[in-house]
């Protein structure tokens, strides 16, 4: 029997991804041919989702900013980009096979199990055959050792042996051990590193000379057009460059629906700041307790990250991710990549767990610095106000589009009672996206869709309104109906136009009712008022 916490955990994330589904948020890539496992495409009203978040990063970050700039550079880069960063060599993880079922797993992500783990040093099958290949089975205390043996019988018979005795049974204690298949307690292959990049090739001949990479991140091309953005756009440092793209990771495991995918986007900043001691050289460092949303132009790298850690988690309560809703996680001194200075993730709590949203990391000039040995092209900045010439460093915040939209509709989802027109209660599944972020703003709907004057007038509220801002316009089935059903896409605002929009109480002629997906209240508003109020309610 699975704990009843756990159970409860799957049951919600099942909800949320067969509404993903229904309602056109999101689904798996190349259905009809059953899917390709780590793909994903988004519908409808997922694409819109998506769309208004990546929209208002972008706004968020250049904008609405002086010291940002964007970018939009290709996928395919040249290969040496790949070289210069360590991922040709080192962007691995380690993987481990179940003997038995070929599955694969990240040697890191098995959870640990305990046990009496049973040996066997081989089999023979009375036929002469035998393999000496040692394997072994972990069972949970309490369970028979009989279903180690049918499960040692099983892999040596995919040996080849038709009918396997096993060999010189041993039992050893295991605690948390890593080492076996949590679904079927077979032994896993020692861990090798398998290279997260896609390879392809470039141009007509598939030799290793045009052999290319999807790009794993979008952060090495800020870094290689590092110095004509610069020059390009004017700035002087601190300045940051942005890009909003595609990424490609290999991953051994795809899961939690789009929270592991093959192909995701990725929002990065490269935010280039002055070593230490140039920032600092003049008025030397600021106090400990300084305001950190106030830049200075003393900051050095600690103020700089902190400084970007509560950017980002301001940014995400604007869409509201509340801070209750995300967690902190520092990494460890022993876990930072050799580069970095401090890595903080941003965590969602999502209904499996608490996982990154964001990496924020002090990256040094460890990326600069390589690109100008890989390249032979300087990548130093002559800051003609300290009169000094040196490779900036970097502080990088970097979030994943597809993990924020998961996060926004996890957080998005509810069911409340509620009771119907009739005074029956009913569940209503509504979800509550902010409005920044909602796939659609407003829907608009006419009383009665077989009274021409009302849909007429309806049509003529729905085109005015689009040019503002993204509309539904609706007239099918009971007007509750057709509520209910923007609740479900998340459409804070509803619209409807009756009879008395037509002047049937000539004192309310040409206003509508205006209801607010959450609180379920209407007002009335004139229609020349509804734009501007809309606006209002959405910035
Ligand atoms: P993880 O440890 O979860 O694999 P990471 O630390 O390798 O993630 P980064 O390389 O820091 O991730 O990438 C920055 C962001 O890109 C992540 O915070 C995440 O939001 C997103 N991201 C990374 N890998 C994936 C993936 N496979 N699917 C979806 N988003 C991803």
């Amino acid at each position: 029997m699975s704990d009843p916490k756990e159970q409860k955990v799957n049951e919600r994330m099942e909800k949320i991804v067969s509404r993903c589904k229904r309602r056109g948020f999101i689904f798996q890539s190349s259905e009809i041919y059953g899917g390709i496992n780590g793909f994903w495409d988004y519908g409808p009203l997922g694409a819109e989702l998506k769309r208004n978040v990546k929209d208002y990063w972008w706004r968020s970050m250049t904008q609405l900013r002086n010291d940002v700039v964007g970018l939009d550079a290709s996928i395919i880069m040249h290969p040496k980009v790949w070289e210069a960063s360590g991922h040709t060599a080192t962007f691995s993880d380690p993987m481990v096979d179940c003997l038995l079922t070929k599955k694969r797993f990240r040697a890191d992500q098995i959870e640990p199990q305990s046990g009496t783990a049973y040996w066997y040093s081989g089999a023979t099958d009375g036929n002469g055959k035998a393999c000496k290949e040692p394997y072994a089975v972990l069972i949970p205390a309490g369970k028979h050792p009989e279903y180690a043996r049918k499960v040692a019988r099983k892999y040596y018979q995919q040996r080849g042996l038709e009918n396997p005795t096993l060999l010189e049974e041993r039992t050893e204690e295991m605690a948390n051990s890593v080492r076996f298949n949590p679904d079927n307690g077979s032994l896993l292959t020692e861990p090798r590193p398998f290279n997260l990049m896609f390879k392809t090739y470039v141009g007509p001949v598939e030799s290793p000379d045009n052999a290319a990479y999807l790009r794993p991140e979008t952060a090495q091309a800020i870094f290689a057009q590092f110095k004509t953005v610069l020059e390009v756009s004017r700035q002087k440092l601190p300045f940051g460059i942005c890009q909003i793209g595609k990424a490609f990771r290999n991953e051994i495991n795809p899961r939690n629906f789009t929270f592991r995918s093959r192909e995701f986007e990725q929002m990065e900043l490269e935010f280039f700041i002055k070593p230490d001691a140039t920032a600092q050289a003049k008025d030397g460092p600021p106090p400990a307790e300084v305001p950190v949303d106030a830049p200075q132009p003393n900051w050095g790298w600690k103020e700089w990250h902190r400084y970007w850690v509560e950017q980002r988690v301001k940014w995400y309560e604007s869409i509201g991710l509340t801070r209750e809703a995300l967690d902190f996680y520092w990494q460890k001194p022993e876990e930072l990549a050799h580069y970095a200075k401090a890595t903080v993730d941003i965590l969602f709590k999502f209904p499996f767990g608490a996982q990154e949203l964001e990496g924020i990391a002090a990256r040094g000039d460890f990326d600069l610095t390589q690109h100008q040995k890989f390249s032979g092209k300087p990548m130093d900045y002559f800051d003609e106000e300290a009169k000094a010439r040196y490779v900036p460093h970097v502080i990088e915040p970097s979030a994943g589009v597809d993990r924020l939209v998961l996060a926004l509709i996890c957080q998005a989802y509810q069911e409340e009672t509620v009771t119907d027109d009739k005074g029956q209660a009913e569940t209503r599944v509504v979800m509550k996206f902010h409005p920044r972020v909602a796939p659609i703003k407003v829907g608009v709907f006419p009383l009665l869709k077989n009274r021409p004057e009302l849909v007429k007038k309806a049509l003529e509220v729905r085109d005015h309104l689009r040019r503002y801002l993204t509309v539904f316009y609706d007239e099918a089935g009971a007007i509750g109906r057709r509520y209910r059903r923007q609740d479900e896409a998340g459409t804070p605002f509803g619209v409807t136009i009756d009879f008395d929009t037509l002047g049937e109480k000539p004192e309310l002629l040409d206003t509508v009712t205006l209801r607010d997906r959450d609180t379920m209240q209407q007002i009335r508003v004139k229609i020349s008022d509804l734009a501007p109020l809309l606006l209002q309610k959405l910035s």
